[in-house]
C-alpha cells in the first residue's frame, strides 16, 4: 500500500465533468444546506462565506442511529482517518482539477457506524457505481 491516497482517481476536463453533472440526476442526494456549509468552512479553517455558492451532496444514506449522512461526515471521516490534511481537502474542493473517485467508507459523525457513500462536488464526484465509471470493472 505505497500508493498515495488521492482525492481524484480519474481526471477529466471541466467540460467532461460538467457533462457528467448535467447527465445525472442527483435529486435523491442529500445536499449540504447553508448552515452545514458554515460548519464545513469552520472545520477546514476557511473564511466564512468562501464556500457559500458551492454545492456538496452525498447519496442518501440513513444511519442506523437515525442521522442522514452529509458531506460534513465525509470530510470529518477523511480528517479523522488522517488520510487527508485539511489543506489537501481545501485544495481538492477549490482546486482546478475535475474528476472522479472511487466510493469511500464514510463514518457517521453521530455514532461511528460506517457506510459506503457516493458524493458529488462542483469539481469531483464519486458516481453511483463509481468503479464501473472509472473503467476498472
Ligand atoms: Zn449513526
Amino acid at each position: 500500500m505505497s500508493k498515495q491516497n488521492e482525492v481524484i482517481t480519474k481526471t477529466v476536463t471541466q467540460q467532461e465533468y460538467e457533462a457528467y453533472l448535467a447527465a445525472n440526476d442527483f435529486s435523491n442526494y442529500t445536499k449540504s444546506d447553508p448552515k452545514e456549509i458554515l460548519k464545513i468552512e469552520d472545520l477546514l479553517e476557511l473564511r466564512s462565506g468562501i464556500l457559500k455558492d458551492e454545492s456538496y451532496s452525498v447519496s442518501k444514506v440513513i444511519c442506523s442511529c437515525g442521522k442522514t449522512l452529509t458531506f460534513f461526515d465525509f470530510l470529518t471521516t477523511a480528517i479523522s482517518e488522517n488520510s487527508h490534511s485539511k489543506l489537501f481537502l481545501v485544495h481538492a474542493l477549490l482546486g482546478n482539477k475535475y474528476g472522479f473517485q472511487k466510493p469511500r467508507l464514510v463514518t457517521c459523525s453521530a455514532c461511528g457506524d460506517q457506510h459506503i457513500a457516493y458524493y458529488t462536488t462542483p469539481n469531483y464526484s464519486c458516481p453511483n457505481g463509481g468503479i464501473t465509471h472509472l473503467g476498472t470493472n
